[in-house]
């Protein structure tokens, strides 16, 4: 979107690079007081002026927003480049927007391994907005472009690296084969955040963030994004869908976002080498069968993603423990450090057992344990991981039944 010319704040540069734009939120500043971080205006509602004119536009916070919200779509814009942005109340609510959107009886092309809400919500509800839903290993552009020219498809979306597993899809290529068929690429980049990958410049369409993961980066906002890299009726839809749908943040919650993303590239850059250094320990450990990080040299996707990614490739991976069944589960609670809790990209370090969070269905395997780099020193995450281990080897009882 373009920078606002309503009264309480003034437009930006053009010209400034991301990470500017980032330390600034843009550049907005309260035109009455001068204050440097944006006012919190909660209101829901506008009252009129005598003439029955709105002073900034705005009638109604789930119809137009608020300059708030629209200072979030500003910043997101500028990390990420294409034409809008757009924020909602949750990376589902922006996601599933996506698909809520295409015409009746749309087919799209889904990997096969991607975030677990989005594989349930396209069953649960999939079938009942008439999407065909085709499941294909992204990570293998064979497979993808045999799915995509299998039957006309409107959709194909992707995740690089894709969440637990992070199986690393050449977007570009997908781009490629996605508008080949005459299809549209989403692109999930909550992971590798516009710091990391850019999926405009690889031939995106649309990008989807949840910005409660990196974007916001402290654990305290549940929020969404769409971008696009040009305006089309799909689009306008979008806007339309989240107006009347209701998916609009609250203006505490988007307060918290556009302060969490002034501190995006120093946060990434230092998760990422911590994240890198730590799966550079673990890679030849005698306990740990596997390390999943795209940054591995070893890693199956490395060539890929040393191509589409830049510096660094964000702080999440996975440890493959080598043992018996609940060995995994029994490190995570063993760790002090290391928060046992789901969700990821803040800037305390979480680790998970995802086969158990998942439940009944989960395509995790149970040895499998997720790990969410923070900001702590990595030599203290390792130590931690390191006793977590040697504890869990000789902690006997599963204590599965009270782990929630
Ligand atoms: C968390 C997450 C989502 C869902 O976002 P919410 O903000 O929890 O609704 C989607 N994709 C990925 C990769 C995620 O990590």
């Amino acid at each position: 979107m373009q920078p606002s010319n309503r009264s309480t704040y003034s437009p930006w540069r053009q010209d400034y690079r991301r990470e500017t734009v980032a330390a600034q939120a843009d550049g907005w500043r309260c035109a009455v007081t001068g204050a440097v971080p944006p006012p919190i205006t909660i209101g829901a509602t506008y009252a009129r002026t005598g003439d029955y004119a709105l002073p900034a536009g705005m009638a109604y916070l789930r119809d137009q927003g608020s300059p708030l919200v629209e200072q979030a779509e500003s910043v997101l814009h500028r990390l990420e480049g294409g034409t809008d942005a757009l924020l909602f109340s949750s990376g589902m609510a922006a996601a599933t927007a996506v698909f809520a959107t295409l015409p009746a009886g749309s087919r799209v092309v889904v990997p096969e391994t991607m975030y677990f809400g989005l594989t349930r919500w396209l069953r649960e509800f999939g079938p009942q907005l008439g999407l065909v839903v085709a499941a294909a290993p992204t990570g293998d552009l064979d497979a993808v472009r045999a799915a995509v020219r299998a039957a006309p498809t409107a959709l194909v979306w992707v995740e690089s690296p894709c969440n637990p597993t992070w199986v690393v899809t050449d977007v570009a290529a997908c781009a490629e084969i996605a508008h080949e068929a005459g299809a549209l690429l989403g692109v999930d980049n909550t992971v590798p955040t516009p710091v990391h990958t850019q999926p405009f410049e690889l031939g995106a369409d649309l990008i989807m963030h949840s910005a409660t993961k990196y974007l916001n980066g402290h654990t305290d906002v549940v929020g969404g994004f769409l971008a696009t890299s040009t305006e089309n009726e799909h689009w306008a839809r979008l806007r339309l869908h989240r107006q009347l749908g209701g998916a609009v943040p609250g203006q505490l919650e988007t307060y918290l976002l556009v302060r969490g993303m002034k501190t995006l590239f120093p946060r990434m850059r230092q998760i990422s080498a911590s994240a890198q250094r730590i799966a550079e320990h673990f890679v030849e450990h005698p306990v740990i069968r596997r390390v999943a990080y795209p940054g591995l040299p070893g890693d199956p996707g490395h060539a890929v993603a040393a191509r589409q990614m830049r510096d660094g490739f964000s702080g999440m991976l996975s440890l493959h423990v080598d043992g018996p069944g609940d060995l995994a589960l029994r490190v995570a609670r063993n760790c002090e450090l290391f928060l046992a809790a789901t969700s990821l990209g803040g800037v305390e370090s979480l680790i998970e057992h995802r086969h158990t969070f998942e439940g009944p269905g989960s395509t995790a395997p149970p040895d499998m344990l997720r790990l969410s780099i923070g900001l702590e020193d990595p030599d203290d995450l390792i130590a931690d991981l390191e006793q977590a281990l040697k504890r869990a080897a000789v902690d006997e009882a599963p204590r599965l039944e009270d782990h929630r």
